[in-house]
């Protein structure tokens, strides 16, 4: 067990980074974030700024010397950087893991190759790969880039062999999945800690909300049949088990009529776990400290229903948003995340809002949302 007072490593240093550092703090240890970004919003609470590239030698050996453990908070971190990592600290999750879940082409492949299910899809790496792909998947579909892609950059709908030729080529030839545009009932998601001997803490099923291929909001627990969140959480569950995984883990699905479909996975906290902060009795971000440092996993269980809206730079478009929209409901739970130059779709922020009810916090929500002028 790493004590507190010990040195933690995190590379990355976006806001999942800060809210796993405020954990990480709060619990009483010290935390160095690597990050080339020198306005980290991490690195505002952490006792050590690494402002270099994740693949910087002298980084990397300055973490593995002075951390007892080393985490990430975003899955492009370099996978090799994390196996540099591990021949002389601890890393958490394995740079094995993060490699499967940084590439959708092998994402797919292993959760496909475990029997759990994925919706229909074909890899393409050339332009041979055209004909075979265009044969198992329906037009329209969605060409993916493998690598680098997040909040729904890096793809596009394609209708047409001519569309699926001229991205591909627009993209440089960087290595694509094609996959069938799925007509969606829902998106849920599973966010779950593994231990490393194996125990795992399972928190609500969320139910999410898109917009623009952004998270839009979510609601916790999702309003779906018992039964169907049991067979969420169990196939969430299957996929960390046959990961070997030891970490906090985020399983995004597709309801499709009654079944469910992996879409992907993170291997970090998510972005639809933020409710955990203020509606459950241990967050996702204090379960990634826990489980870095194999301390016993806390409860999961919500003390409340929620719904998390974020909040995009969109909402800057007038200067600084009137927060008092946000404070005046007791039961909402504003979190900014200090960055300074609000871009549109940039994630600058969320509102967690708790109630007695999942109508009422629903309610209050698109109060909140109205009043800070972000759509219905
Ligand atoms: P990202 O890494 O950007 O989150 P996703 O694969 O999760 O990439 O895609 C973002 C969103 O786009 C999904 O949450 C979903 O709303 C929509 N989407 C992605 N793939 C499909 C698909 N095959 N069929 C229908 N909608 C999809
Ligand atoms: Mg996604």
């Amino acid at each position: 067990m790493i004590l507190p007072g010990a040195t933690l490593g995190l590379l990355g240093g976006g806001q999942l980074g800060r809210m796993f550092t405020v954990a990480a703090r709060t619990l009483g240890y010290r935390v160095t974030v690597l990050d080339p970004d020198p306005l980290s919003p991490a690195a505002e609470f952490a006792t050590g700024h690494l402002n270099t590239a994740y693949t910087h030698p002298v980084s990397l050996s300055e973490l593995a010397q002075t951390c007892a453990a080393v985490t990430t908070e975003f899955e492009n971190a370099p996978a090799e950087a994390l196996v540099t990592l591990a021949e002389k600290t601890l890393v958490r999750p394995s740079g094995n893991a993060v490699a499967v879940a940084q590439d959708r082409s092998r994402e797919k492949a292993f959760i496909a190759s475990r029997g759990l299910p994925v919706g229909p899809y074909a890899d393409v790496r050339d332009e041979a790969d055209f004909a075979s792909a265009l044969e198992r998947v329906k037009l329209p579909a969605i060409l993916k880039t493998a690598r680098f892609g997040y909040d729904g950059k890096g793809q596009a709908t394609i209708a047409s062999r001519d569309d699926l030729a001229r991205l591909f080529a627009e993209w440089k030839r960087a290595p694509c999945v094609l996959e069938e545009r799925l007509a969606l009932d829902l998106e849920i998601s599973v966010i779950l800690a593994r231990a490393a001997d194996a125990r795992v803490a399972v928190f609500p099923v969320a139910e999410n909300r898109h917009a623009n291929g952004i998270l839009d909001l979510t609601i916790a627990p999702a309003r779906i049949p018992a039964a169907l969140a049991a067979e969420a959480a169990d196939l969430a569950v299957r996929l960390a088990n046959c990961l070997d995984y030891v970490g906090v883990l985020a399983v995004e699905m597709f309801v499709v009529g009654a079944r469910l479909l992996v879409n992907e996975i993170a291997p970090r906290p998510h972005n639809s776990g933020h409710f955990t902060i203020d509606a459950c009795r241990t967050s996702q971000f204090e379960q990634q400290v826990r489980v870095l440092c194999g301390l016993p996993l806390g409860d999961p269980t919500p003390h409340s229903p929620a719904v998390m809206v974020n909040l995009l730079g969109d909402i800057w478009g007038a200067g600084e948003p009137r927060w008092e929209a946000v404070l005046r409901h007791p039961g909402a739970h504003l979190h900014l995340y200090g960055k300074r130059e609000a871009r549109p779709a940039r994630k600058m922020g969320h509102v967690t809002v708790c109630e007695a009810t999942l109508e009422r916090a629903l309610e209050v929500a698109m109060a909140i949302r109205w009043d800070l002028g972000i759509a219905p």
